[in-house]
């Protein structure tokens, strides 16, 4: 059993070594339950090993061993949870980037079906999904918006696979890159930044609202902005699907777009949390030199930026906020906090 995150390791694909790693850390999880109330994944793996009297997690099966792999959505909270990561701790526990492995494994393996390769392989390109949808919004949120449970969901449920309950984000009917290259050009008086901001596919078909917002908080604060090239996903999709070569094909493309913007004299924004994760650390991890470190240290979330502009001695973030403010916000920051936790890691070895 090698305990291993690194998807250049020899051992990271093998079936037998990821099996005994995964009972590994299964039994460890159960041991610990911290994270039970985080997703789905954390009680049914406690379900397959409490049947047992003996409490055994080597007694899982393979198919029960995929449930539990199948059920988590890479949102790394019990990552952020556990006390047990490399860094911390001799168990070296890292609970999201084993899934992945497990995922890229499997499917090194003939052990995803067809069906979920073709949905991975249509469903992963959201920049042609989107740039189709958005242009017929109306007919693509028929399907989108129709009621979770219906006919049409339902049906969708047995050619992609996707459950027909899960609410779905509705396209818009421009997209964002649209509205950013027609708006009026502002003029900036106290310049105190300049940023490329990488949109993602959310705030580029679906959500375009939060990417107007984003760049008037930041011109209102002095920070000049541009796209990041073309609109284009950062893979995701791909990588937490194990489809690991095509992830790679999308990063390389995207870490040497990056780069040059970096070079440019730019640093890269990025609205959605998962999408700049992705930017700051399996980039990489899955691209790695001298390009995807720059990238790296110039990528922050959009808070995040916000944040150090208020922090940095000189600049200033502009806090006469009017109208209704809330007493509290939910503000989405584990990401950040991951990318920050890792890197301890890496600075500590
Ligand atoms: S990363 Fe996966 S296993 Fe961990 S809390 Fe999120 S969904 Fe659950
Ligand atoms: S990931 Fe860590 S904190 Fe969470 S259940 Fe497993 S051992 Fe406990």
């Amino acid at each position: 059993m090698t305990i291993t995150y690194d998807p250049n390791h020899p051992m990271y694909l093998d079936e037998a070594d990821t099996r005994h790693e995964l009972e590994r850390v299964y039994d460890l999880c159960h041991g610990c339950r911290l994270c039970f109330k985080f997703c789905p994944s954390f009680p049914t793996l406690f379900s397959y090993i409490d049947v047992h009297d003996d409490q055994d997690a080597g007694k899982m099966t393979p198919a029960q061993q995929d449930h539990v792999i199948d059920e988590c959505f890479q949102c790394k909270l019990c990552y952020i949870n556990c006390p047990y990561t490399p860094n911390q701790h001799e168990w070296a526990l890292d609970f999201p980037r084993l899934m992945l492995r497990a995922d890229a494994m499997r499917r090194e393996n003939g052990q995803m079906s067809v069906r979920n390769k073709v949905t991975t392989a249509v469903m992963g390109r959201t920049d042609a999904i989107g740039k189709v949808a958005t242009s017929m919004g109306v007919v693509t949120n028929l399907v989108m918006g129709a009621k979770p449970g219906s006919v049409v969901r339902k049906i969708v449920e047995k050619t992609a696979g996707i459950s027909s309950v899960r609410m779905l984000p509705p396209f818009a009917r421009s997209r964002f890159s649209t509205w950013f290259k027609n708006r009026p050009k502002t003029t900036m008086l106290n310049r105190q930044g300049k940023v490329a901001l990488f949109p993602t596919c959310l705030v580029e078909y679906q959500d375009p609202a939060i990417g107007q917002d984003l760049i008037k908080v930041y011109e209102r604060n002095g920070v000049e902005c541009s796209l990041a090239g073309e609109a284009a996903c950062c893979g995701a999709p791909f990588l937490h699907s194990g489809d690991v070569d095509t992830f790679t094909k999308v990063a390389k493309k995207n870490v040497k777009m990056l780069a040059d913007e970096v070079r440019a004299g730019n640093e890269i924004v990025v609205p959605q949390p998962t999408c700049g994760y992705v930017l700051k650390k399996d980039y990489l991890d899955y691209v790695g030199g001298a390009d995807a470190t720059l990238v790296a240290e110039n990528t922050y979330d959009a808070a995040e930026y916000l944040i150090r502009l208020h922090k940095t001695e000189g600049k200033s973030l502009d806090l006469n906020f009017t109208g209704e403010i809330p007493e509290t916000i939910t503000y989405h920051t584990h990401h950040v906090t991951y990318v920050l936790k890792t890197l301890g890691s890496r600075a500590a070895t």
